[in-house]
């Protein structure tokens, strides 16, 4: 397996994924600049993918060498075809990349994305060598049902393959209603999360689902970081608005504790 992490016997390590969305322009590059020279100077011993547009891949992945990894955002199922507009994982690790996220809520929601689907786009980055960050969690009028729990355990089933055990896999957990909204989960529903989400890993993947990292996603910003990092199971964090800007982004990354 490629990368670093508990996927090729080297120390565990915190990942902490940033996740531009529909943002940023070449300008832009300057924050991952920022972020490098800062680690470079004072390593903090944290996994950094940044997934940038399309777009910035390969300049992410050039002006991050050996401190920022550069991820994509989503893969395409196939490798190559007639799918216009689409990015295959192959190419997504052509541009440089080591990541893709896969099944944000952005995707499900305004793509239509199904949990098969998002399995099938694992694969695909795994197919391609790239490390999957799967994304999951459930809508406010599920928490507010009290269906969390179940909502998400389905989405465990339906978007995690069963190769998930054997390869450089992150778990998302990203309460819909967090996301871009100031709003985060208080941290003893966070630790109530991530103990389901572990004890269904462990349950369908023996200790290699003790293995995957479990990060949290939602308005993570650099006031809250730090204790959300502190909370049990949570194995970083993915990281939307806040690594936009290095200064916040940064800030983040050195919250984390240096391994797990
Ligand atoms: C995300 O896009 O995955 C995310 C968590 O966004 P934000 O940090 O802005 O809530």
């Amino acid at each position: 397996m490629i990368g670093r992490g508990p996927w090729n016997g080297k120390e565990k390590r915190v990942l902490i994924a940033g996740n531009w969305k529909m943002n940023g322009l070449s300008a832009s590059l300057w924050e991952v600049g920022a972020i490098v020279r800062s680690l470079k100077a004072s390593p903090a011993g944290v996994d950094v993918p940044v997934c940038p547009p399309a777009t910035l891949i390969s300049r992410v992945a050039a002006e991050g060498i050996g401190v920022v990894a550069a991820g994509g955002q989503d893969c395409a199922v196939k490798p190559s075809g007639a799918f216009t507009g689409d990015l295959s994982a192959e190419m997504l690790a052509d541009a440089g990349a080591t990541w893709s996220i896969v099944g944000h809520s952005e995707r499900r929601q305004y793509h239509g994305e199904s949990d098969d689907l998002v399995a099938e786009k694992a694969k695909a980055a795994w197919r391609a060598g790239l490390g999957a960050i799967i994304c999951l969690g459930e809508t406010e009028a599920e928490r507010d049902a009290g269906r969390e729990l179940d909502v998400v355990s389905r989405q465990l089933a339906g978007s995690i393959p069963d190769a998930a055990g054997g390869a450089k896999t992150a778990i998302a957990y990203e309460p819909v209603w967090a996301i871009g909204t100031g709003r985060t989960a208080t941290e003893s529903d966070i630790q109530k999360m991530h103990a389901h989400i572990r004890a269904v890993l462990v349950n369908r993947f023996g200790t290699a689902g003790a293995k995957i990292d479990i990060l949290y996603g939602g308005s993570v910003k650099p006031d809250n970081a730090k204790p959300i990092l502190a909370v049990p199971e949570v194995g970083g964090a993915l990281v939307g608005g806040a690594s936009l800007k290095s200064v916040d982004f940064l800030a983040i990354i050195r919250s984390a504790p240096a391994r797990r």
